[in-house]
């Protein structure tokens, strides 16, 4: 089998890593190939701090045995118990003995995943731009792409997977070919981000991770505490964060978010106060969260898949993209595992990827939602599904075990349907009834 990957970012590089086990060659094509820049071209929100969730640190060592190892040899830190803190409405929740996150930027992540994929046997990556897919007998026979020079080419392809990120033109090429696009879902989120990088010295030795969001007990508002994260990374230097929506975006000035992180939690004040700032905030605007809707084609040419965020992009504030993208790779390794043609669609997959994504996009909107904001469209049982998060959110502040669901839920270890469990719900209630808590207004 040849397979082509149309992206070599995050989930480009882990589709080729699963791809590797079932095909002869396979060819990643990726046209920005800095990858010693901080930031790409091609992958802009590179340059923002990203925390990679307990799931995604499990599946990445599980499809490159090690690589915490290499990643903890190059500067990165392993955080474990305490040292992972997680905040809402301004209190920080119990701690979950079982969760481990690493500190370390994106681009060192990236950087050992492509080192490790590139140097197995069968994938080679080339310099091209991706320009359309060619159909025949109801599936994927080649992709069309241009070299950095302006040479046009013909690459013949049993299997094909697009990992172009959100903007993938995907949608436009199956139409040009004579195939239904999939419908783009939105949710208008109008996030601002902004991640400055500090000098990290002797302060806060037992924190690698804190992050914080307004929850239920402030509307969702920054009034009690500001919305950001910490992490500690390679080369002595803490990336934080900083978020806001529609015209509370954090900004490019240093002085301002500077002042902006006094009003965050404890440890990210205390990096306001004690360090000094390595390189000044670079900012981002995310307009909408976006998942396409292949599930529901009538018709899909065979020999093709989508992962990552080409698949679905969802509001970056819970950190999930990472981790989805890891979780679509198993969903395909599973997929080809069981034996599926590759030249038939690629339903299988489709399925499974899309019961993650599912997931990702109920907990992530059901936030957003939740943002004033946001107005809509809300899904059936809203109100009801808002009013249940809410307690159960209150509860996890006041109470581990419920906290260590909640935790397995944000870590993607779990649906988040296991917090509608009677279990959980009947300890909520009781959590809440013997605890004086701030209702939400
Ligand atoms: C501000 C911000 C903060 C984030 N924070 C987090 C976080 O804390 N944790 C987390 O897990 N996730 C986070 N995310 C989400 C995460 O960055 C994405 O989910 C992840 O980058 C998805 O990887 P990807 O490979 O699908 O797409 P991308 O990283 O966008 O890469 C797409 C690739 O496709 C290439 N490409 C585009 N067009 C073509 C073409 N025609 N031919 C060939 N190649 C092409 C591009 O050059 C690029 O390399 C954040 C996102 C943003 C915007």
């Amino acid at each position: 089998m040849r397979a082509i990957v149309l992206g070599g970012s995050f989930a480009g590089l882990l589709a080729a890593r699963v791809l590797h086990d079932f095909a002869d060659e396979v060819t990643i094509l990726e046209p920005d190939n800095e990858q010693e820049h901080r930031t790409r071209s091609g992958a802009p929100h590179r340059d923002q701090l990203h925390a990679l969730l307990a799931m995604g640190h499990d599946q990445l060592e599980r499809f490159l045995p090690g690589l915490t190892e290499e990643l903890v040899d190059a500067g990165a830190h392993l955080g474990h118990g305490e040292q992972v803190q997680f905040y809402i409405d301004g209190k920080r929740r119990p701690t979950v003995p079982g969760i481990r996150m690493i500190g370390a930027s994106r681009a060192l992540i990236e950087a050992h995943v492509r080192r490790r994929v590139l140097a197995l046997p069968r994938v080679q990556v080339l310099p091209h731009r991706a320009t359309g897919v060619r159909t025949h007998a109801g599936r994927v026979y080649a992709i069309t792409s241009v070299t950095p020079g302006g040479d046009c080419h013909e690459l013949p392809a049993d299997f094909a997977v697009d990992a172009m990120g959100r903007s993938s033109r995907l949608g436009r090429w199956l139409e040009a070919a004579g195939w239904p696009a999939p419908r783009i879902e939105r949710l208008r989120i109008e996030l601002g981000y902004a991640t400055a990088r500090f000098h990290r010295g002797h302060e806060l030795p037992d924190t690698v991770v804190a992050h914080s969001t307004p929850g239920p007990a402030s509307n969702y508002l920054p009034s009690v505490c500001e919305p950001g994260a910490l992490t500690a990374v390679e080369g002595a230097r803490w990336d934080v964060v900083l978020a806001g929506y529609t015209g509370y975006r954090p900004t490019s000035d240093p002085a301002a978010f500077v002042n902006r992180m006094r009003r965050c939690v404890a440890p990210i004040q205390q990096v306001a106060d004690l360090c000094a700032m390595e390189a000044e905030p670079t900012t981002f605007h995310v307009r909408d969260s976006r998942r396409r809707h292949f599930r529901e084609l009538p018709r899909l040419p065979g020999g093709l898949a989508v992962l990552g965020d080409a698949l679905a992009s969802v509001n970056p504030v819970y950190g999930q993209g990472l981790t989805l993208a890891t979780l679509q790779a198993s969903a395909l390794h599973r997929h080809l595992r069981c034996g599926a043609s590759p030249h038939l669609p690629a339903t299988g997959y489709f399925r499974r990827a899309g019961a993650v994504v599912d997931a990702a996009w109920q907990l992530s909107t059901t936030a957003d939602l939740a943002q004033p904001h946001v107005t809509g469209p809300y899904p059936f049982g809203y109100p009801l599904v808002r009013w249940a998060a809410d307690r159960v959110t209150q509860a996890s502040i006041l109470d581990a075990e419920i906290n260590a669901a909640f935790s397995d839920v944000l870590h993607m270890r779990q649906h988040p349907r296991v917090l509608t469990r009677p279990r959980v719900l009947l300890r909520t209630a009781r959590t809440l009834a013997t605890h004086k808590i701030t209702r939400p207004t």
